[in-house]
């Protein structure tokens, strides 16, 4: 058996999977807002999952809304109280036993390269769409780490300035500190912001995917906008790490048609001799970040850099 941890900024959620990685027992408890806490709610997750499997060894990996530097252990979460922590190590010193800790979004990717929506697939990149745009890229199974942690983390790029004039939107500030990154644009509050650009009325990205089913023009007008954007971005993974498949996560990519819209608004952005990757939507669904997460300790488990 195997145990995950996701830890979200809402929820941390334990999952105990069998041997196949299907999901038996899960168990989701607040998250709380000091780092003390935070490193204590883990460690509660660690022990239930191990009381759960009846195993004090079960072996465990946890996944963060941040990004992990392997070398120097510090995690990066701009939205967690582990802000240039040690978290790892604080939760070795908690539990008695190192776990594996990977940024969320690449536990999708590994989740889905493996069993999922990317299995078959030599080159997998797990794109996922919601609150913030982010993803992993596993060769052959494996997920790759890169030099910093950093590889998949696409919202960051920034959208060609003659695609933005284009579009008729702004280079928008973007969290990080920079102008114009997909997930300004791409996100669910991205889809807001492209919206206000084009329409009087203030939308979400909730009414703006209910005004898409309805038919309304200024949602098709966002929603288009959208995806000659995300179509750019995958034009730009094409180019870079060439993924035979993109697999969507996220609440965004549940707007219907989504994946055929980006594959169309690609269709017209790659180079002309190029194939076109299969886009499909996630198999595990909010499940797969924490079924990638338990991945991350499974003995055979090398990412294609390993650090010491
Ligand atoms: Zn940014």
């Amino acid at each position: 058996m195997y145990g995950g941890i996701d830890l979200g900024g809402t929820k941390i959620e334990a999952c105990l999977h069998d041997g196949g990685f299907n999901a038996l027992e899960r168990r989701r408890i607040p998250t709380p807002s000091g780092y003390g806490a935070l490193i204590d709610a883990l460690g509660d997750q660690v022990e239930w999952l191990r009381n759960a499997a009846g195993d004090s060894g079960l072996r465990i990996g946890v996944g963060i809304p941040g990004l992990v530097d392997h070398t120097s252990g510090l995690a990066y979460t701009a939205n967690l109280a582990a802000m240039n922590r040690p978290l790892a190590q604080d939760l070795f010193r908690r539990v008695g036993t190192l776990l594996p800790v990977e940024n969320d979004c690449k536990c999708f990717a590994l989740s889905e390269a493996n069993g999922g929506a990317g299995e078959g697939a030599a080159t997998v990149f797990g794109l996922i769409i919601g609150t913030g745009v982010g993803g992993g890229i596993c060769v052959d199974g494996r997920l790759s780490r890169g030099w910093t942690g950093l590889p998949g983390e696409v919202g960051h790029i920034g959208i060609p300035a003659w695609l933005l004039d284009d579009l008729k939107l702004e280079q928008l500030a973007c969290g990080c500190g920079r102008k114009g990154c997909y997930e300004t644009y791409l996100s669910g509050p991205g889809i807001a912001r492209i919206s206000a650009a084009f329409n009087a009325a203030p939308a979400t990205g909730e009414t703006v995917a209910a005004g898409l089913a309805a038919g309304d023009a200024g949602a098709e007008r966002t929603i288009a906008a959208w995806s000659r954007l995300a179509g750019e971005l995958i034009h730009t993974l094409q180019l870079t790490l060439d993924p035979e498949r993109v697999v969507l996560g996220g609440g965004v990519t549940l707007i219907p048609g989504i994946a055929d819209r980006i594959l169309q608004a690609f269709a017209s952005a790659k180079l002309a001799p190029t194939r076109t990757p299969s886009i499909a939507l996630a198999r595990f669904g909010d499940s797969s970040g924490v079924r990638g997460a338990a991945m991350l300790a499974r003995p055979d488990h090398q990412p294609s850099r390993a650090s010491s």
